[in-house]
């Protein structure tokens, strides 16, 4: 596309918002069928959370096996990862290869950052506005958005006051940052924290970690991939995928359980969460199949973890601290780290334990809390996401009356099946609130919403409609059962961003759904069913 010009608006069939792994996929799929498609992001690359969560150590924590595309067998085929875990430039690298492979950039705008999107319910378009004042046109827009993208930049006392440098981890420089000499200090101890930490701690002259809340993590125990797993993985790459997609709660394949971990005495508990402590990763979370809903099941894998904490970290009181004790473990999503607990061994590194001696406000040359000043060079933030609903809210979403997205989920989030939400037609959302998105392989969900959000616009291309949306009582009962799901488990015990809580003032509502098969059946049958619970017409 030639550069937008803001005096003429560009016309699309679909404009899709976000140049990920869901966006690139939609642009793929959507154009082979003949949609005029264009991509929008922010970014000066593509690759969405894996452009900017460059922090040091960042990796993905599900198996890179797992983690990629499943819809070209030839690219499963040919390309190859090297590590068990694949670190965020390798992800990148893959990312750029699929959109080498397609030729996918030339329908990507990027340094554009879609501002606002309006319904014109007269003509049934979306307008979306550029932050360069352009404006698209399209019958239908995609927010391929992503959930966790909206980093949370907490209101903390102070901080323009620092006087040294200040970063986010996921919105890290591109050209790394040189801790070597300095005074660090990591703000946040979850899932970026754990794994930046160990690498941040080789570099720096000192690190303060200031922890508000423990987590829990199992270690990772990345390796290099072996040319046995991998033609392992890819002489049976389709029949793998299916399995992940059709038969598992989470779209990544595990040694799952068969039975709970109340029906074996302790010696059998033990040596099965040793195994899995010893084999890594978060395979560890299936070693029984009631972890996650019996509290007492939880409290031997709680238990074990915190038991391992004390093995590893020397000073027993250090060893308290970092133990969580007021929350299920899994009930937040588990950690996967490599040398997280053994890092606060160095002599180098300091936690402060803001429970304790908390957060006063960050100062000119460092932070305060109750008990002293912490002199620092660099803080870095660790401190998460405005997760599932931000990047939708942060932009100004308008539908049917004018009404704006962010306000009709103040309550929290009212989407039917995570894909769209009642009131602003012809929206589709990938991996939205109300669907497995974070509780599963997100690249497993990625692909099974834009296939049916693709099945969807095909559908109503062959019967002429051009207006769709889902009706208020579909929706009221959808986001009634995810909170029904979630409620038959420990997940919602825990003060979690699944939950909403780690945004002061956002509503606690539970947002993504738990069951990634069940979800799957649901959506295919709601499309055999002729879009049951939609509301499909020609015009307004
Ligand atoms: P997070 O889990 O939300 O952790 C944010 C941390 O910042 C928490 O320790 C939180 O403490 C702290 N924090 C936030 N505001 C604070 C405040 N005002 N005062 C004190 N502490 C504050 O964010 P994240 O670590 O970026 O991870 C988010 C999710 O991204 C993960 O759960 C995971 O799903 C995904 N992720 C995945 C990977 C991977 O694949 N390996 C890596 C990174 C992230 P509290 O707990 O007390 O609120």
């Amino acid at each position: 596309m030639t550069a937008p010009d803001p005096a003429h608006p560009v016309s699309l069939d679909i404009a899709i918002v976000g140049a990920g792994f869901a966006g690139l996929y939609a642009l793929h799929k959507l154009r082979k069928h003949g949609y005029r498609v264009h991509v929008f992001d922010a970014g000066d690359d593509i690759g969405g959370t894996w452009y900017w969560n460059r922090y040091p150590g960042a990796r993905c924590d599900i198996e890179s096996m797992q983690y990629s595309y499943s819809w070209d067998e030839q690219l499963q085929q040919d390309w190859q990862w090297t590590e068990r875990f694949a670190t965020q430039p390798e992800i990148l690298r893959y990312i750029h290869h699929v959109a080498d492979r397609f030729d996918l950039s030339r329908d990507i705008t990027l340094n554009t950052r879609i501002t606002a999107a309006i319904f014109d319910e007269a003509a049934n378009t979306w307008t979306l506005t550029t932050d360069a004042g352009v404006r698209i046109v399209a019958p239908y827009a995609i927010m391929a958005t992503g959930v966790l993208s909206a980093p949370l930049v907490p209101n903390l006392a102070g901080l323009d006051d620092f006087k040294g440098a200040i970063y986010h981890t996921a919105n890290w420089p591109k050209d790394g940052v040189d801790f070597a000499g300095l005074r660090v200090g990591v703000f946040g101890t979850g899932s970026s924290a754990i794994q930046a930490i160990p690498e941040i701690a080789k570099q720096a002259r000192h690190l303060h970690v200031f922890q508000r809340t423990p987590n829990f993590s199992v270690p990772a125990r990345n390796q290099p991939l072996t040319p046995d797993t991998i033609a392992q993985w890819k002489s049976n790459y389709p029949e793998l995928r299916r399995y992940a997609r059709e038969d598992t709660g989470s779209g990544t394949i595990y040694d799952f359980p068969t039975r709970s971990a109340k029906d074996v005495d302790e010696a059998t508990r033990n040596a099965e969460f040793e195994a899995r402590w010893a084999k890594g990763g978060a395979n560890f979370m299936h070693a029984y199949n009631d972890l996650v809903i019996d509290e007492e099941s939880n409290r031997f894998a709680a238990d074990f973890v915190r038991r391992k904490i004390r093995e590893t970290v020397k000073d027993p009181a250090l060893a308290d601290a970092l133990c969580p004790t007021d929350y299920p473990i899994f009930a937040k999503r588990i950690c996967v780290d490599s040398d997280y607990y053994d890092t606060f061994n160095r002599p180098n590194v300091t936690l402060v334990n803001l429970k304790k001696t908390p957060f006063d406000r960050v100062t000119e040359t460092g932070l305060r809390t109750s008990a002293s000043d912490i002199a620092l060079d660099a803080l870095v933030l660790a401190t998460g996401f405005d997760a599932m609903t931000g990047a939708l809210t942060r932009i100004d979403i308008r539908g049917i009356g004018g009404q704006s997205l962010k306000d009709k989920w103040s309550e929290g989030p009212r989407a039917y099946l995570g894909v769209m939400s009642a009131g602003f037609p012809n929206l589709f959302m990938v991996t939205g609130p109300g669907s497995p998105s974070v509780l599963s392989n997100v690249i497993v969900s990625i692909e099974q919403h834009v296939d049916w959000i693709t099945d969807c616009l095909l559908h109503l291309r062959s019967i002429g409609a051009q207006r769709i949306e889902p009706t208020t009582g579909v929706e009221n009962s959808w986001v009634r059962h995810v909170n029904d799901v979630a409620s038959a488990t420990l997940l919602p015990k825990a003060a979690s961003w699944y939950m909403g809580a780690n945004i002061p003032g956002k509503a606690r509502v539970f947002m993504p759904y738990i069951g990634l098969a069940n979800f799957r059946r649901k959506c295919n049958e709601v499309a055999a069913n002729g879009y049951e619970g939609f509301r499909i017409g020609q015009s307004n």
